[in-house]
């Protein structure tokens, strides 16, 4: 995958790519997913913000909290799971990405979801569940439905979730964005031990 001149990419990691001329120019580096090479949920974001773009982390912003508090409601931890983004690089003034940026971080999206090969996808917001379905989402009345995604030749779930940072803008959708992050959990596999912790099947 790394032919292309001035792009490296390792089947996970994107290290060098100058394919969208806007956000070479936004960006302050290439925010990579992060987790376990071979997690077994998998977010899937839209893109990095301003947060996310000095600290080279995804969801380490506001959004990022929310996240992290519902993944420990669900009794799972941060680390146990694999966070990534529907493009590496942020855009400006945190517009959403352009039909071309998407499809030029395409491919290395597809090729992480076939390397790690989750049980399950979760979208989290418009942007990639309508990036990843082919068709258009409205989130709100589609969040904790469960699809079919064909990634190659890998088949898994994909998870329909709002955007954290919909808690934010309206308390409202907290339980419901807690209740499908705790969905992601029971598809994924998650045992209740009998000290009360939560572990996945495969860790
Ligand atoms: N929102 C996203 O969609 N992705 C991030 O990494 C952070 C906020």
């Amino acid at each position: 995958m790394d032919t292309e001149p001035g792009v490296e990419f390792d089947g996970r990691r994107v290290t060098a790519c100058e394919r969208c001329p806007e956000l070479v120019e936004s960006r302050s580096r290439i925010v990579n997913g992060v987790g376990p090479d071979d997690a077994d949920i998998v977010f899937v974001g839209e893109g990095p913000g301003a947060t996310e773009d000095e600290e080279g982390e995804p969801f380490v912003g506001r959004s990022g909290t929310v996240l992290d508090d519902a993944l420990r409601d669900a009794g799972l931890a941060r680390a146990d799971v694999r966070i990534t983004n529907c493009v590496r690089c942020r855009p400006p003034e945190n517009r959403d990405p352009t039909v071309d940026e998407l499809s030029n971080c395409r491919g290395f999206l597809e090729a992480e979801l076939q390397n790690v090969a989750p049980d399950v996808v979760v979208t989290l917001g418009k942007v990639p569940s309508q990036h990843l379905l082919e068709r258009s989402v409205a989130v709100t009345k589609e969040a904790g439905s469960v699809h079919d995604l064909r990634v190659g030749e890998t088949s898994t779930r994909l998870l329909v979730s709002v955007h954290p940072a919909a808690t934010l803008y309206d308390r409202s959708q907290r339980d419901g964005f807690f209740e499908t992050i705790a969905e992601a959990a029971r598809l994924a596999g998650v045992r209740e031990g009998s000290d009360g912790q939560s572990s996945l099947g495969d860790f």
